[in-house]
C-alpha cells in the first residue's frame, strides 16, 4: 500500500477561483457556490449546478474539468449533486460585488432591484427573460438604462 497522498484543497480552490462563470466572465465560479466541497477517497470537487436547464451548467462542468487537468489534478473527480439544490443565496459577497460591477443588479428577496449604474431604486420589469434564461430585463426610470437583473432562486 502507498500513502495516500494529501489532498491540497487550497490549490484546488485557487484553480476553481480561476475559472470562470461561462455566463457572466467577471464571475469566478467560485462566487456563484456552486463549489460545494472538496473530498479524498476518491478525491472529487462536489458541485451544485445552478439553474436546471441553464446552459451555462454543462459549460461550467467541461471548465473545471480542463482547468484540473491544466493544473495537474487529472485523479480529482467532479461530482455533480443536485440536493440541496443551488439557490441564489449561494453567491457570496464578493460574487454580489462583482455582479453590480459588471452592471448586473445580483438577486435579492425585494420586489425592486437598484439599478447598477445610477443605484436609483426607480426601476422597473421590462421582460422575464433577459440575455439569458437566469436573468430578467430591467429599466432604470432615473438614468433609462435598462439592466440584466439576477432573477432570485
Ligand atoms: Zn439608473
Amino acid at each position: 500500500m502507498s500513502d495516500v497522498a494529501t489532498l491540497d484543497r487550497e490549490a484546488i480552490m485557487a484553480v476553481l477561483d480561476k475559472v470562470p462563470d461561462p455566463e457572466i466572465p467577471a464571475l469566478a465560479i467560485t462566487d456563484l457556490g456552486i463549489v460545494r466541497a472538496i473530498l479524498d477517497d476518491p478525491p472529487r470537487v462536489r458541485i451544485s449546478p445552478t439553474y436546471t436547464g441553464c446552459p451555462a451548467t454543462t459549460a461550467i462542468e467541461k471548465d473545471i474539468r480542463a482547468a484540473l487537468d491544466a493544473a495537474g489534478f487529472t485523479q480529482v473527480h467532479v461530482e455533480r449533486v443536485l440536493f440541496p439544490p443551488w439557490t441564489t443565496d449561494w453567491i457570496t459577497e464578493r460574487g454580489r460585488q462583482r455582479l453590480h460591477d459588471y452592471g448586473i443588479a445580483p438577486p435579492s428577496a425585494s420586489a425592486t432591484a437598484q439599478c447598477p449604474r445610477c443605484g436609483s431604486e426607480d426601476t422597473v420589469e421590462i421582460s422575464r427573460f433577459g440575455s439569458t434564461p437566469c436573468k430578467a430585463q430591467w429599466k432604470c426610470n432615473a438614468c433609462l438604462e435598462p439592466f440584466d437583473r439576477f432573477k432570485c432562486h
